[in-house]
């Protein structure tokens, strides 16, 4: 049973079959995925989700396949943790850590992987592909295998460790492109009609970018059946931040949550904030930039979704708001510091966004706040070379232990 009725375009909503297509051929626009949400209100009910598998699949009716052949590695289902420690050293008292680096290949791109290779091989694909600003490298790679599929991954030749190692691992055709993550894209975009590939976040996009959704159906489901009052989401293509909301409001349509009010805001780095900078100068207009910073992994200066992320947190009576690099460190150490999770820079940046609203007093004390931390620490330790502090290298003696400790 499948409840996706088609694909329709964002912006003059002519409807489209569900096949391998991103675009409208007539504006342009981007094309998303459609339910027949009667049908949803038929099958679904928070019994049925909590009585499905530990992970993304639980939310099946709402995610755009048409088979039960899940391409799966136990993706989502990932722990919220109440962060005490965080919120108290902010300011605040009710603040929700959504550590999602603890995925299959640490990443929250798992989750959207899944979906599009579900439906790359729903459609008849032998393979996949991705211009990945690195944590999708790894993600795709993964998926193929388990799903029996070729896989061609296109990185910035100027990658961490930590991502290529990671990717690497598994094997797939790899190529590095001289240049930064949109010279990437604009490669694949051409690729993709060449060669018969499902490009998981171009051709296989609106299928890639449902799967977003499912960290906010988990949110809601882990408060106990309620939106948060706000979210703090990291921003790249903007895809993310628009598809929490989505699958937010999808739940409260259904009934299966209130009436949604949460103010959604957006976590960039000021060495790529295209999103950020519009914000702020009350434009419609994203200016492209050429990425400068740590937070590679965020690092979009052309951002496909970026004029929609916009949208939403300004009518959620949301943010965008930007962070430096030193205060993504400073994010980073202080999540490690108060509540034990290690993340990688997108990390630090959506922490250090949280840390900046709250000093600046713009979150009300008694918010209950849900911060996004979408990959993992050991991915990006380059950054942190001078963040740890310096080891003694001691003898193994008594004497040498207690010379240290004066
Ligand atoms: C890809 C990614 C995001 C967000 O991506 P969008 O393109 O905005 O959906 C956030 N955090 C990490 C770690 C990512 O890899
Ligand atoms: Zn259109």
């Amino acid at each position: 049973m499948s409840f996706l009725k088609n694909l329709v375009c964002k912006e003059c909503k002519r409807e489209y079959e569900p096949g391998a297509v991103y675009v409208c051929e007539y504006c342009f626009g981007p094309l998303e995925a459609q339910y027949d949400y009667d049908a949803i209100a038929s099958s679904v009910s928070r019994a049925k989700i909590q009585a499905g598998p530990l992970s993304i699949w639980r939310y099946r009716d709402f995610l755009p396949v048409t088979g039960n052949n899940y391409v799966s590695l136990c993706e989502g289902m990932t722990p919220l943790l109440k962060a005490d420690r965080l919120a108290k050293k902010i300011g605040l008292k009710n603040v929700y850590v959504k550590n999602d680096s603890v995925n299959p290949t640490f990443s929250f791109k798992d989750r959207v992987v899944s979906v599009a290779t579900t439906r790359a091989k729903e459609l008849g694909f032998d393979t996949l592909a991705c211009a990945s600003t690195g944590n999708l490298a790894g993600a795709v790679a993964a998926y193929a295998n388990v799903a029996g599929m070729q896989s061609y991954i296109f990185i910035p030749s100027d990658l961490e460790q930590g991502k290529v190692i990671g990717c690497g691992i598994y094997q797939p055709n790899v190529i590095a492109i001289k240049g930064n993550y949109d010279d990437v894209n604009r490669l694949c975009s051409e690729l993709y009609s060449v060669y018969k590939w499902a490009f998981v976040n171009i051709n296989m996009r609106p299928y890639y970018s449902e799967g977003s959704k499912t960290l906010g159906f988990e949110v809601a489901e882990q408060l106990g059946w309620r939106a948060p009052d706000r979210v703090v989401v990291p921003v790249a293509s903007g895809s993310l931040m628009t598809k929490v909301y989505k699958g937010l409001n999808e739940f409260s349509r259904l009934g299966l949550i209130g009436k949604v009010e949460t103010k959604i805001c957006g976590a960039q780095a000021e060495g790529c904030s295209p999103v950020a900078t519009a914000f702020r100068n009350k434009t419609d207009f994203i200016k492209p930039v050429k990425p400068n910073t740590i937070a590679k992994s965020i690092a979009i200066g052309n951002p496909a979704d970026g004029y929609y992320a916009l949208d939403i947190a300004r009518k959620t009576g949301g943010c965008v708001e930007a962070v430096t690099e030193e205060e993504i460190i400073d994010g980073i150490k202080l999540l490690a510091g108060t509540e034990g999770v290690f993340t990688e820079t997108a990390g630090g940046v959506t922490i250090a966004v949280l840390k900046k609203l709250a000093e600046a007093g713009k979150i009300d004390k008694d918010e209950l706040v849900v911060v996004y931390v979408t990959g993992n620490g050991l991915k990006t330790q380059e950054a942190l070379m001078y963040a740890i502090p310096k080891i003694p290298i001691i003898e193994p003696t008594l004497a040498a232990f207690q010379n240290i400790q004066e």
